[in-house]
């Protein structure tokens, strides 16, 4: 079945299920968290506010110009589109965001801790590293302009006394470093209770980045 309206497309779908597993991974609760696209053309699709994201329904999309730019649907986009909008034009690589409270990541992100990537060979992989950002008010211009600049060393952020944000090239690439961010905290939390997490060594990272370095 196709629609004329872009929200049916699969792009629309895509958000509404990522929705639901962030809800079922228990990464999202109430009304919190937005999700959001960059669609082939450059438009922005991104979740509405005041509605439950993991019982979206195609009316809870909007579309966006680049510029932010109301083009479809007739809800108010999430309160953090300017963060949205800073970090697709920070980097043009990306093209699936997620901002959520994840209670363990959040927890990192008011004690202003960042838990260290390299002690799992999985976040060593696909997280890189772990940025925090520095607390700016939720949906304020300066929040998007500094989780902007950390993009260029991390894929998924901490915000300072706020949440998490996880980016990627399609929803279920941002939604799988949500995942992992959300269990890195946990296990560096253990860790920390049994006398703390031993980091792999640079070589260890290495090889995991690039497998073939290991036959060499
Ligand atoms: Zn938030």
């Amino acid at each position: 079945l196709t629609h004329p309206d872009p929200r049916y497309e699969p792009s629309g779908l895509s958000l509404i299920h990522a929705g639901r597993q962030l809800r079922a991974y228990g990464l999202l609760s109430g009304l919190e968290g937005n999700l959001s696209l960059r669609l082939p053309n450059g438009d922005v699709m991104i979740t509405a506010t005041g509605v439950r994201k993991d019982r979206l329904t195609p009316a809870d999309l909007i579309i966006l110009s680049p510029a932010g730019e109301q083009t479809h649907g007739l809800g108010k986009p999430s309160s953090e589109l300017a963060l949205h909008l800073a970090l697709y034009s920070a980097e043009q690589t990306v093209s699936a965001i997620i901002h959520t409270h994840p209670p363990i990541a959040t927890a990192f992100a008011v004690a202003r801790r960042v838990p260290v990537a390299g002690i799992l060979a999985e976040s060593a992989a696909l997280l890189g590293g772990v940025a925090l950002v520095p607390y700016h008010e939720p949906g304020s211009g300066h929040l998007g302009q500094s989780a902007g600049e950390a993009l260029q060393s991390a894929r998924a952020q901490l915000l300072a006394g706020h949440g998490a944000v996880t980016v990627g090239v399609n929803i279920q690439d941002a939604l799988v470093r949500m995942e992992l961010l959300e269990k890195l905290c946990e296990i560096q939390l253990s860790a920390d209770i049994l006398g703390g997490a031993k980091s792999l060594t640079s070589d260890e990272v290495e090889a995991l980045r690039n497998p073939r370095a290991k036959l060499n």
